[in-house]
């Protein structure tokens, strides 16, 4: 059997990375995105090549139909048939009430976290699906914790934007079980990362992680185990699950 290839949306820093570092070393060929940050996406790809696995980076706004078209042809092109895809891309924009919130940013967020989670799936399920000639595959969608916490005086909008991934899940998953596809979803704490850059607040997961009750924030390698997991044949029973990575929180 030939390695099974595995694509991650925002593969080139934070979860997406760690992810990405963790499925080569389980045997997978691994393609990630980048949206600016060539740099970055370079760096895993090398680490990647340099531990024997294969890689390859390609910029995709997640958010932006033509680039999810042009991403999921060039992994066929130049990789073959797609067996798992993590939704991981997502972002944040900086903390405020939803009273000071306008338009652009609701689409922004809704665009880039919500629309792009649903443009990867599709292309996903249309190439996995039994139905559609595929041999199955899982999707593994990175949400939040903030779905059910609702981020107040932060960002509601992002925390929406997550719990439209965890229906999306919930309703993916039972729409496609029997196409030999399964889809949950990671639901991440204060995790040490660089999103908490575009919230304005880099410290963000110290000032916060009193309110854990591990008392402690998370590793993007914690979250990247998970989902792993739940890519794996490990977890051949599990779909339509939200499955917390918190630290209790
Ligand atoms: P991060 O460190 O900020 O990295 C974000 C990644 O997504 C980067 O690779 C970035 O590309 C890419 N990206 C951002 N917007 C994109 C777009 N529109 N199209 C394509 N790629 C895009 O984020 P992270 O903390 O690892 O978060 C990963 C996922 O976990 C997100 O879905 C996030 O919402 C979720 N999450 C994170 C936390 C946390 O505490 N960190 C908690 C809960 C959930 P560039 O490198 O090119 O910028």
């Amino acid at each position: 059997m030939s390695k099974p290839i595995m694509l991650i949306t925002g593969g080139s820093r934070g979860i997406g990375a760690a992810t990405a570092l963790g499925a080569a070393a389980r045997g997978y060929r691994v393609a990630i995105t980048y949206l600016g940050n060539v740099a970055a996406a370079n760096e895993i790809v090398q680490k990647i090549q340099q531990g024997g696995g294969e890689a390859i980076a390609i910029q995709a706004d997640v958010g932006i139909e033509a680039d999810v078209l042009r991403l999921f042809k060039t992994v066929d092109e130049k990789m073959g048939v797609l067996h798992a895809l993590v939704n991981n891309a997502g972002m944040l924009e900086k903390k405020m009430r939803l009273d000071q919130m306008d338009l652009g940013r609701w689409q922004r967020v809704l665009n880039a976290n919500v629309i792009g989670s649903f443009l990867c799936a599709r292309e996903a399920v249309l190439r996995m699906s039994t139905k559609h000639g595929g041999i199955g595959g899982v999707i593994v969608n990175l949400s939040s914790a903030a779905s059910r916490l609702g981020s107040p005086n932060e960002f509601i909008d992002y925390a929406a934007a997550k719990g439209a991934v965890d229906s999306m899940t919930i309703g993916l998953a039972k729409e496609v079980a029997i196409e030999g596809i399964r889809v949950n979803a990671v639901r991440p704490g204060l995790i040490y990362t660089d999103i908490h850059i575009s919230a304005g607040e880099p410290g963000r997961v110290d000032r916060a992680k009193a309110g854990v009750p591990m008392q402690r924030g998370g590793s993007a390698e914690e979250v990247a185990e998970t989902v792993l997991w739940l890519a794996s044949d490990e977890s051949s029973y599990v779909t339509g699950t939200l499955l917390d990575v918190t630290g209790g929180r």
